[in-house]
């Protein structure tokens, strides 16, 4: 029995266990395996890979489930998130960290040392499901993606076997987890670098949604003076009466500029002088803050919520970009994504050399758009597919690519969703890793990464039969 294997546990149908973790932090999803392991170590991972192996079962992945881990079509669902141990080398700046933890896990220990990892706007997320899905951070301007601090993984392939994957062993497999996706094999620990910013300048200011279009433009103009030490973005945001919103918010709809700086206070506060001062700035957030209260800077929904969302890499965010995309959105209290983020990227994530990775195409973006609804009320999920995509439609001459993975989508991304995120070379290169690492698509048959867009490739057709 595969229990008898495990330390940690297997949850079958009828169990309230079961029916527990068939959830995600996307309350959109409900899983549907045929057995749930929730491991506690890596042999557990490994013991459950390979009972997958022997009884010809799908593998479907999931650490938090803020990403795209469906488990449709049975199989065996891996819960990681009892593998989230961090050991900090605070001479090395590196972070070993285990293949189920959050960035929370890390933020902390890495601030006693002095330290902060790439992290995101959300402390919550998983840091392996993001880092494979390119990594795009509250100081990428600075310093690159996260994928660019990766120095090792440690991964267990669908054979059952455990691999290291660096730039020198199993160079191809690191390769593809630098913005391939959870297709590859599960990643039980990463060893990432680490940035010496245990305090920096950040924070947010915010902006009646009826001043978006001024709004928008001066900060589309201040994002062209900035140095690559502040990376900043924007949410256009209609606050949802839900108890998580404070009541003073509910059904305001705002314009808010986040960014987080690492120069020194004085010459942060003098950048970012010109968008506090703006007419009409109220909400104003920005300080000295230890990092460890980076989750201040865009107030990222912590509580699983059913999500909706899609993205896009864009060239530029000028004027007419601007024009256009407030039209897309329709007056903006009625917009059924009620949370539009647009990020300014370039920077450090283009411009300094960086490692080899099958988003390497994708740098050239200078902006990031990502449009989230949460479906209730009138917004159904047809509703918000219809606005969102009909947003970037609208956005098609300034898009240079979907995606990236991470903004791609949530739970229900299509093949052309995914497809339309790598280029034709990364695309065909990342196929050629699946086919070798793991060719009978053990993981990812149920929606992760690579393989949706697969199914439309040739891949299916010489894979032998398919693990069910
Ligand atoms: C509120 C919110 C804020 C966000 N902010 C940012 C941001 O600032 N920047 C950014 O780049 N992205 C951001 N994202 C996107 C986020 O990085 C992705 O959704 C990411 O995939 C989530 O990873 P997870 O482990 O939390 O979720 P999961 O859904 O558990 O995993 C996501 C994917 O990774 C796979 N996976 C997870 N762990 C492993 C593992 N150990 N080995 C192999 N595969 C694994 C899963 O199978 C799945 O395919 C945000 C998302 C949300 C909902």
């Amino acid at each position: 029995m595969l229990v008898d294997r495990l330390q940690g546990t297997v949850a079958t149908p009828g169990s309230d266990a079961f029916e527990a973790s068939r959830t995600a932090w996307n309350l959109t999803v409900t899983h549907q395996p045929e057995l749930v392991v929730e491991a506690q170590s890596a042999p557990d991972v490994q013991a459950a890979v390979q009972f997958a192996n022997e009884q010809g079962l799908t593998l479907t992945v999931q650490t938090t489930g803020h990403g795209q881990p469906q488990c449709a079509g049975g199989g065996v669902l891996i819960l990681l998130g009892k593998l989230n141990t961090v050991t900090i080398d605070r001479e090395a700046r590196t972070a070993k960290v285990g293949g189920g933890a959050v960035w929370a896990d890390v933020i902390g220990p890495a601030h006693a040392a002095g330290l902060a990892p790439l992290s995101g706007s959300s402390p919550g997320v998983g840091v392996v499901g993001y880092l494979l899905g390119g990594g795009y951070g509250l100081m990428m301007r600075t310093y690159g993606l996260a994928v660019d601090m990766l120095k090792k993984a440690t991964v267990i392939l669908a054979d059952g076997s455990i691999v290291t994957a660096s730039p020198t062993e199993n160079a191809d497999l690191f390769y593809a987890l630098r913005g391939g996706g959870g297709a590859f094999g599960i990643v039980t620990e990463l060893e990432i670098g680490l940035v010496p910013h245990a305090e920096v300048f950040a924070g947010s200011v915010a902006f009646d949604a009826g001043l978006a279009p001024q709004v928008y433009r001066a900060w589309s103009e201040w994002t062209h003076t900035l140095p690559n030490e502040v990376t900043s973005g924007t949410v256009l945001i209609t606050f949802p009466p839900v108890p998580f919103v404070p009541e003073f918010l509910h059904g305001r709809s705002l314009l808010i500029l986040t960014a987080c700086s690492t120069l020194p206070q004085a010459e942060s506060e003098a950048l970012l002088a010109p968008i506090r001062s703006m007419a009409g700035a109220e909400l104003d957030s920005f300080r000295w803050m230890p990092f460890t209260e980076s989750a201040t800077i865009y107030n990222d929904p912590v509580d699983p919520l059913p999500a909706i969302g899609t993205g896009a890499l864009l060239t530029a965010f000028e004027s007419d970009t601007i024009d256009t995309f407030l039209g897309a959105i329709g007056p903006i209290p009625q917009s059924p994504n009620l949370m539009i983020q647009v990020r300014h990227a370039g920077g450090a994530s283009a411009d300094v050399p960086t490692p080899e990775t099958p988003i390497g195409n994708r740098r050239e973006g200078r902006y990031l758009a990502y449009l989230l609804g949460v479906p209730m009320g009138p917004f159904t999920p047809e509703a918000i597919g219809a606005h969102g995509e009909a947003c970037l439609q609208a956005l098609e001459p300034w898009i240079l690519a979907r995606g990236p993975l991470n903004w791609v989508g949530e739970a229900t991304v299509s093949a052309d969703q995914i497809r339309g995120v790598y280029d034709d070379a990364s695309f065909a290169r990342l196929l050629e890793i699946k086919r070798r690492v793991d060719p009978k698509n053990v993981f990812s048959r149920a929606g992760v990464g690579i393989w949706i867009a697969a199914q439309k490739d040739s891949m299916s057709k010489d894979q032998g039969e398919p693990h069910r």
